[in-house]
């Protein structure tokens, strides 16, 4: 393809895009096409002559369009969202004509220097303590990640090898790794889990309830700790989480500090608690300061690390995993592995940040034009906009919801644009079982409705949907029609 040829396939692709996104309400949710439908379409064999840009665009629509599940499609209220936005999109595609593997400063200047400056922009949106920018009090600082699983894995390896020598940490990883402990919840990511897996520590989940709002407090971290000390283990790590994936509970930050101040060693001294707080989803909700007032985030000064996905719920396209640190030398330390052909004049002396030093892979994309773009054409005040027209609507729903007693009840939330809610019973004392049968038909009914699309959880061994509204396509219109099919279905179930 020369470059005629690129701008005429260019435009076509963005036409074809726009109109995508124009008529994506028309089409349903989910893909519904059948295990290993691609094969039979495609032939065995790539070809041997190259083909022209218009019968490959032409096999989008006919060939891959079946088999995609459209998370920006206005009935999406599954999950939680993986956004995008023209912006962004523009972003992508520029990073991938300046192609590069910027690990090194050096590598594309302007690479590193973009995401340090567009990540202490998001910092500072989201009224995150000074302490996590890089021009912080505490040689703080943000790095972007693929995903949260990837950065709540590079926080446990720099709390695992925090402030330790080559020589000790080979001995603690060694000698001590069977007694190390990384803390959770039961209703903490998974993520959370499989990076204990992934760096062969133990891993306890604290058992969150009902009455505390599904969050971590003081007490339980408190029994918790104890409990570990009682069995000779060493806690190292705690993942707390703003907005849990299951119901957006949101940890006690305050109640974690006290139970680490009485139960763990203070901060710098071993035995210390490395605290990630993964705010993967909800934390875009804190480019609101009426939501950094209520999470109290500033209380997270005392905390090592916290993550929150710009491709989640702040318009950014996956992937923007934005990861910060109170002290960058931390990651430094763990994850710095010296390579003769990676040296240069700019790394050796000092001045610049490699930003391969601060992650799990070497090469890196300019992932930071997306978020600049996105930053500037929205603005803050844009950025907000959206984040509390997504929250209001999630209020609206569960009102709506609220409204007809004798088909739903609300078990969590509205929270953060998601609400959690089950099947009324449909006599008084009717058995779990029952009633879980009942919602469980709810959800599939109207999942087979093709026009909206939800995800359960399971809450102390109730069945429940949950229904998030922050899609960006979503408007008000799209939120009735969500809450009519669940009606009109709710009441053929009950009477059923
Ligand atoms: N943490 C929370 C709270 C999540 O909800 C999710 C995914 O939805 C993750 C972590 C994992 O995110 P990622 O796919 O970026 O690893």
């Amino acid at each position: 393809m020369d470059s005629q040829g690129f701008r005429e396939a260019a435009n076509a692709t963005i036409d074809e895009i726009i109109t995508y996104f124009d008529t994506l309400a028309t089409r349903n949710v989910v893909s519904a096409v059948e295990p290993g439908y691609l094969r039979k379409l495609l032939p065995s064999e790539p070809p041997q002559d190259g083909e022209p840009w218009a019968d490959i665009q032409k096999d989008i629509e006919a060939k891959i369009m079946p088999g995609i599940t459209h998370w920006s499609h206005p009935g999406f209220h599954a999950f939680f969202p993986c956004a995008t936005s023209y912006p962004s999109i523009l972003g992508e595609l520029y990073s991938s004509a300046l192609s590069g593997a910027c690990f090194n400063w050096i590598c594309s200047p302007a690479v590193t220097e973009l995401e340090t400056v567009v990540l202490d922009w998001l910092a500072k949106t989201l009224g995150l303590p000074a302490c996590f920018l890089s021009t912080g009090p505490t040689r703080g600082g943000g790095v972007i990640q693929g995903s949260a699983s990837e950065a709540v894995l590079t926080a446990m390896v720099a709390a695992r090898d925090k402030e330790l020598s080559e020589e000790e940490r080979e001995e603690r990883v060694m000698v001590k790794r069977s007694r190390m402990v990384a803390l959770a919840t039961t209703l903490t990511h998974s993520s959370a889990k499989k990076a204990a897996l992934i760096l062969g520590v133990r891993f306890r989940a604290v058992r969150v309830r009902e009455e505390d709002g599904y969050a971590l407090t003081r007490e339980r971290l408190a029994e918790a700790l104890a409990e570990c000390r009682a069995q000779g283990l060493e806690p190292f790590f705690l993942a707390a989480t703003l907005g849990t994936t299951d119901v957006c509970s949101v940890d006690d930050f305050d109640g974690i500090s006290r139970a680490l101040a009485e139960h763990a060693a203070p901060p710098g001294q071993p035995g210390e608690v490395w605290v990630h707080v993964d705010a993967a989803y909800a934390g875009a909700a804190l480019v609101c300061p009426e939501v950094q007032e209520a999470t109290k985030i500033a209380l997270i000064s005392r905390f090592h690390s916290f993550d929150m996905n710009m491709h989640k719920w702040l318009l950014v396209n996956f992937d923007a995993s934005c990861f910060f640190v109170r002290n960058r030398d931390w990651l430094v330390q763990a994850l710095s592995v010296n390579q003769a052909v990676y040296g240069n004049k700019a790394s050796d002396g000092g001045l610049v940040t490699d930003y391969r030093e601060w992650q799990i892979p070497l090469g890196r994309r300019f992932r930071s034009l997306k978020i600049w773009f996105v930053m500037r054409s929205y603005g803050v005040k844009g950025l907000q906009e959206y984040i509390r027209r997504t929250i209001k609507m999630g209020e609206d729903l569960a009102e709506s919801l609220r409204s007809r007693s004798d088909l739903f009840e609300i078990v969590t939330g509205p929270k953060f644009a998601l609400t959690v809610f089950r099947l009324a019973a449909k006599s008084e004392g009717a058995p779990l079982e029952e009633r879980n049968a009942l919602t469980r038909a709810l959800y599939e009914k109207v999942n087979a409705t093709g026009k909206i699309w939800l995800t359960s959880t399971e809450l102390d061994g109730r069945f429940a949907i949950r229904l998030m509204t922050g899609v960006r396509t979503t408007e008000k219109e799209h939120v009735d029609t969500a809450v009519k099919t669940l009606v009109e279905i709710a009441e053929e179930v009950m009477k059923g």
